[in-house]
């Protein structure tokens, strides 16, 4: 048997290591610990790299996304449209505003919003609801970019604030365009699974208006401007300087690991369809022009938690993302969704599991990942 974990992150630190040690030392004898130069010049690298006017450091993607919507002027009895297929945080902070999730399903071949879903959910709202959609929170789920052309048209339309949800999606891209740049805010993480991860919790927020840049800069401090006036309520969404000064390393070498990823995913494409794999697996799509595979995520027909079961017990580590899609979770009971509201979401809940895909991985490891799915189903 070889260990194939789900991720490794050891191999990755000690191309670093030095460096990271360096810099944390000097952090250290500076005792300067929030936020400052090296938050700022993250904040630039950021901006640069995703193709966006302003940036703004925060403490987590959860709260890049928290922030955003309070900087949208997102208040109770509002509504935002996102999917419900996503980690919970996209529609956990929707909730912590007061606001209401309205769901919209995803497609079955890229797990991202469905346009055509999202035009018909905001016809069918009553019209006093409609009045109080807000914003849309397209996720770029797996690292590939929702299709973005129709939901800005659509946002445009109805005059809807446009949140990315790029955790899982630094510098994936849409036509020409970055993940984070083409909506009025672009929200990412650095927990350390992301792409571009920090050593703890940290994220970023991507703006496109200077008014909003400036918004998101005062709410990060509790709404205080000048200092100890308050003029609306905010909070402590600072970035750590040890963080950001992490993730600034990490940040030159970010294309060079996505291509491996891209590479691991091509490589595992041509071992399923060697392997005669392709009836019982379905491949990611990889339609949009970068998905940067944060995640590999293969759906198959009937059985997957017995496969995952089964890859457990051969030392490969997989995990499902997500077993239960937001409309059934029991906190959102509330909201008044059944089961059978969102098939396309809850399919991909039932069918779908995600495989090793972090760049350092040997082709000998790519083998035995799939080489382990034949076996099991040569079982039968
Ligand atoms: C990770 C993630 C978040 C939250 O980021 P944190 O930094 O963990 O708070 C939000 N949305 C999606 C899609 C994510 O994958």
């Amino acid at each position: 048997m070889m260990k194939v974990p789900l991720l490794d992150l050891k191999g990755q630190y000690a191309t670093i290591r030095d460096e990271a040690l360096r810099v944390t030392s000097e952090i250290y004898d500076s005792q300067m610990f929030i936020l400052g130069p090296h938050v700022e010049t993250l904040e630039q690298e950021i901006a640069r790299y995703t193709q966006s006017r302003y940036a703004v450091g925060v403490s987590s993607g959860t709260d890049a996304l928290l922030v955003s919507l309070m900087a949208a002027g997102i208040e109770p009895g509002h509504r935002v449209l996102t999917t419900p297929y996503t980690f919970f945080a996209t529609a956990g902070v929707i909730a912590r505003v007061g606001a209401i999730p309205v769901f919209v399903d995803i497609e079955p071949d890229t797990f991202n919003m469905d346009m055509a879903a999202l035009a018909k959910t905001i016809d069918e709202l009553p019209k006093a609801a409609r009045a109080q959609c807000k914003a849309v929170i397209p996720v770029h789920l797996y690292g590939q970019c929702a299709d973005m052309d129709p939901l800005l048209e659509l946002a445009g339309q109805h005059n809807l604030v446009v949140i990315e949800d790029a955790a899982q999606a630094i510098g994936s891209e849409y036509k020409d365009r970055r993940a984070g740049a083409m909506g009025d805010f672009g929200c990412f993480s650095f927990f350390p699974s992301k792409n571009l991860g920090a050593f703890g919790d940290g994220g970023m927020v991507t703006v496109q208006s200077k008014e909003r840049y400036e918004r998101v800069q005062i709410l990060r401090v509790h709404g205080s401007h000048p200092k100890y006036y308050h003029s609306f309520i905010g909070g402590n969404f600072r970035l750590d300087a040890l963080q950001a000064a992490i993730v600034s390393i990490k940040l030159k070498h970010l294309d060079a690991w996505t291509e491996k990823r891209r590479q691991n995913a091509g490589t595992y494409r041509k071992l399923f369809e060697a392997a005669g794999l392709t009836e019982q697996v379905r491949l990611p799509a990889d339609v949009m022009s970068r998905h940067i595979y944060n995640q590999f995520v293969i759906s198959v027909p009937e059985r997957r938690d017995d496969l995952v079961a089964f890859l457990r017990e051969q030392e490969v580590g997989v995990e499902i993302y997500y077993p239960v899609p937001l409309h059934l979770q029991k906190c959102f009971a509330y909201l008044g969704y059944q089961e059978g509201d969102f098939p396309v979401s809850e399919h991909a809940a039932a069918h779908t599991l995600a495989l090793p895909i972090y760049p350092e991985l040997s082709q000998d490891q790519l083998a035995y990942v799939v080489e382990s799915i034949a076996a099991f189903y040569k079982q039968e």
